[in-house]
């Protein structure tokens, strides 16, 4: 609970009337949308998710990237690109979520860009597989302003952690996370929050107790669950849990599926290459709005292809990406 209060209280101190209004703007509009079935937004996304990079020392099998699906060319965020984004969003956006699909340590900028980002005031959220915490990057990340780290921790012992994060070491993980933890006491600053985040599966399902215990550690914030993904549907009983709380393809989720998602109503998602596409599913790319290089959030956000995709899934033509979707 301490934690919870910890993560909101770091998102409100970041508030501000315009970002309020915005937030209500974009609420408000969906509410409309369901009413009159037109595509109705606020005049800016409340959240931008921008991919710094899509390579990964990892090889997670259920990750676009780690698993090698799709067709997407790899490489890394530019400082104009970064820049532009953050200046557009400032003082309107709320949140700025500072990863996709890769590993966002890997980027050579990652330090100055969460400078730029925390001096324009914007709520600044990374997740890492935590493999690149070595002390310096640690000392760097604190002093960067950062408010939350989420990191990658699937399984209480090497076994069940290496069968999903393919390269990882978990006892290297354990001591990156005490250094993490002693550089920040020793830097005074309760900045960034912790936040370990485990994805549940079968193979790891049996420590998920274990794991939820991590939270009384000093060093953690939050121990958060999520369920798995699936991008490769052939061996489905290798990964998914027993339990079916912790299984999004489960009957229950799929009453859910009446539901229409917010997602397009809240959050713009930007590639390293500038591309807006649909949304956090639409890893590959496919449903590009436009480019970042090009135009404007603004003008991105409310353009004909945007409002005509948000127009098909209120309609319930969904799109094939929604299929594999939690939002949908
Ligand atoms: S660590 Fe993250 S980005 Fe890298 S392969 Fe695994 S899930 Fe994908
Ligand atoms: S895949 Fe479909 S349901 Fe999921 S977030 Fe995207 S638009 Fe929404």
């Amino acid at each position: 609970m301490r934690g919870r209060f910890r993560i909101f209280w770091s998102y409100f101190v970041r508030l501000s009337l315009r970002k309020l209004w915005n937030i209500i703007t974009a609420e408000f509009g969906w509410l409309l949308s369901l009413i009159s079935r037109q595509p109705i937004t606020g005049k800016y996304p409340t959240s931008i998710t921008v991919e710094l990079t899509n390579k990964c020392n990892f090889r997670c099998p259920h990750c676009y990237t780690g698993g090698s699906f799709g067709d997407r060319e790899q490489g890394m965020m530019n400082r104009e690109v970064f820049r532009r984004i953050v200046d557009q969003a400032a003082g309107k956006a709320h949140r700025l979520l500072l990863y996709f699909q890769g590993e966002s340590l890997l980027h050579p900028e990652l330090i100055d860009f969460i400078r730029y980002a925390n001096k324009k005031h914007l709520h600044t959220y990374l997740s890492t597989n935590g493999s690149l915490l070595a002390e310096e990057l640690s000392k760097q990340i604190i002093a960067s302003g950062l408010d939350v780290l989420v990191i990658s921790y699937d399984g209480k012992s090497q076994e069940t952690y290496g069968k999903y994060r393919i390269n990882g070491n978990l006892e290297a993980l354990d001591r990156a996370i005490e250094i993490f933890h002693h550089e920040k006491l020793e830097s005074g600053s309760n900045k960034p929050l912790v936040i370990l985040q485990c994805i549940v599966m079968k193979s790891n399902e049996h420590e998920i107790s274990e794991i939820r215990r991590l939270q009384k550690s000093e060093s953690i914030d939050r121990v958060q669950l999520k369920t798995l993904q699936l991008l490769d549907f052939n061996k489905t009983n290798q990964w998914l849990p027993s339990d079916a709380s912790y299984n999004r393809y489960d009957t229950d989720e799929k009453k859910a599926k009446n539901r229409v998602c917010k997602q397009l109503w809240r959050s713009m998602v930007i590639l390293w290459d500038g591309q807006v596409v649909a949304c956090c599913n639409d890893k590959n790319g496919d449903f590009a709005w436009g480019s970042i290089t090009l135009n404007s959030i603004a003008g991105i956000w409310k353009c004909a292809t945007a409002n005509e995709f948000r127009k098909n899934v209120l309609s319930g033509s969904f799109p094939e990406i929604c299929g594999n979707c939690f939002y949908s």
